[in-house]
C-alpha cells in the first residue's frame, strides 16, 4: 500500500525523504499523466508519495545577496522557490521577460495555476518549455537534503531526457537566476496551434546593444537557446562569442547571417517523434534563428 505525506515545512520533508523512496508531488501535472491507468481511473503509484505543495517557505520569489560561503555561487540574483507556481512566475515583475514569455506559452491557465518550475525542470522533458530561457540566463539549481545543500549549473544539473542529478532523498528547493542587464529579448514557441499547444521546437535569445558616437550598435553580449531539437536544450557559448563585439548591421548582411546559420545547423540533431518531423525541426529552428539576427540588426 501506498502512503501519501504532505509536510508543511521543508525540514518535515527532508527528514521524510531521508528514509525508503518516495515520489516527489509538486503540481502532479506530469506525474498524473505519468502513472495513469486508462480514463475514468485514478492514477497508481508504487512509491510512498511526499506531496511538497504545502510548504510555505518554498512559495516565494525574492531578490537576495547570497551567502558568500556558498560554492561556486553567484553573488545575487532572483530566488524562485520550487513551491511557486507557473502562473505566478508568470505575472511577477522580478522574473525576466525572456522567463515570463516562456512560461505563459506553457499549457493554458488552469495547469499553470497548479504546475511549478521545479517540476518542469526535473521532469527533464527535451521539450520542457521553461528550460531554453533558464539556459540563458545562467539558472542554478539549489538542491537540498537532510545532509545539506548543494548547488550547480541547471546546464550540469540536465543530464539527458527524463534524467537529472537529483540524488536520492534530495529534492530541488530553488531555481537562482544571476543578476543580468539582457534588455533584448526573442522567444518563439512553435506548436500545432498559438495557445495550449506541446512544443514542436523553440527559440530563445537575449542581447545587449551598445550604442557608438555615431548611433551605430555593437553586440556587447548575444545568447541563443534551441528547445525540443536535442535531448537537452541547444546552446553553445563558443558559437555566441564569435557573435559578440560584431558590428549589429554586419547581422543584415546576407553572407555574415549564411555563416552563423551554417555553424547552428551542424549543432541543430532534432528528431523525428509524434509532434514534428526532424526536417521540419531543423528547418524552423534556423529560421527563427535568422528573425533573431534580423530583429538586432536595426538596433
Ligand atoms: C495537458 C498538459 C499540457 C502540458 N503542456 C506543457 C507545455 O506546453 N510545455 C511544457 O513545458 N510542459 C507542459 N506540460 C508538462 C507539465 O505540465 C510541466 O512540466 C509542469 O511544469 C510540471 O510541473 P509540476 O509541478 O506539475 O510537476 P510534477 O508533475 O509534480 O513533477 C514532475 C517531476 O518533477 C519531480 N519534482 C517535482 N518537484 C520537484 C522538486 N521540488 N524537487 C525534485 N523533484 C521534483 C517529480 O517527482 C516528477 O518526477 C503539460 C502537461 C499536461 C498534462
Amino acid at each position: 500500500m501506498v502512503t501519501v505525506y504532505r509536510p508543511e515545512t521543508l525540514e518535515q520533508a527532508l527528514d521524510k525523504l531521508a528514509v525508503g523512496d518516495h515520489t516527489l508531488f509538486s503540481g502532479g501535472t506530469d506525474l498524473m499523466v505519468r502513472h495513469s491507468v486508462r480514463p475514468g481511473m485514478s492514477p497508481s503509484f508504487c512509491r510512498d508519495v511526499v506531496f511538497v505543495d504545502a510548504i510555505d517557505e518554498l512559495k516565494h520569489i525574492t531578490q537576495a545577496s547570497l551567502e558568500p560561503d556558498r560554492d561556486g555561487g553567484v553573488d545575487s540574483g532572483i530566488f524562485i522557490g520550487a513551491g511557486v507556481t507557473l502562473s505566478e512566475i508568470e505575472c511577477h515583475p522580478l522574473i525576466p521577460d525572456v522567463l515570463r514569455q516562456s512560461v505563459a506559452k506553457i499549457a493554458a491557465p488552469a495547469l499553470r495555476n497548479r504546475a511549478t518550475m521545479a517540476g518542469n525542470i526535473c521532469n527533464a522533458s527535451p521539450a520542457a518549455d521553461s528550460l531554453p530561457a533558464l539556459y540563458l540566463l545562467d539558472a542554478r539549481v539549489v538542491l537540498s537534503s537532510v545532509q545539506g545543500q548543494r548547488e550547480m549549473a541547471l546546464e550540469d544539473f540536465v543530464l539527458a531526457p527524463g534524467l537529472t542529478q537529483l540524488r536520492q532523498g534530495e529534492m530541488l528547493t530553488h531555481v537562482v537566476i544571476p543578476q543580468s542587464d539582457l534588455p533584448i529579448t526573442f522567444y518563439h514557441k512553435v506548436g500545432t496551434r498559438a495557445a495550449n499547444a506541446l512544443t514542436k521546437l523553440s527559440v530563445a535569445g537575449l542581447a545587449k546593444v551598445k550604442k557608438g558616437r555615431t548611433g551605430k550598435g555593437k553586440l556587447v553580449d548575444w545568447r541563443v537557446a534551441f528547445g525540443a531539437v536535442g535531448p537537452t536544450v541547444v546552446r553553445s557559448r563558443e558559437l555566441e562569442s564569435l557573435l559578440i563585439g560584431q558590428p549589429t548591421e554586419k547581422l543584415a548582411k546576407p553572407r555574415f547571417v549564411n555563416e552563423v546559420v551554417g555553424m547552428y545547423s551542424e549543432i541543430i540533431r532534432p528528431i523525428d517523434d509524434q509532434r514534428s518531423t526532424a526536417e521540419y525541426r531543423h528547418q524552423a529552428s534556423l529560421n527563427l534563428l535568422q528573425r533573431w539576427l534580423s530583429q538586432l540588426s536595426v538596433q
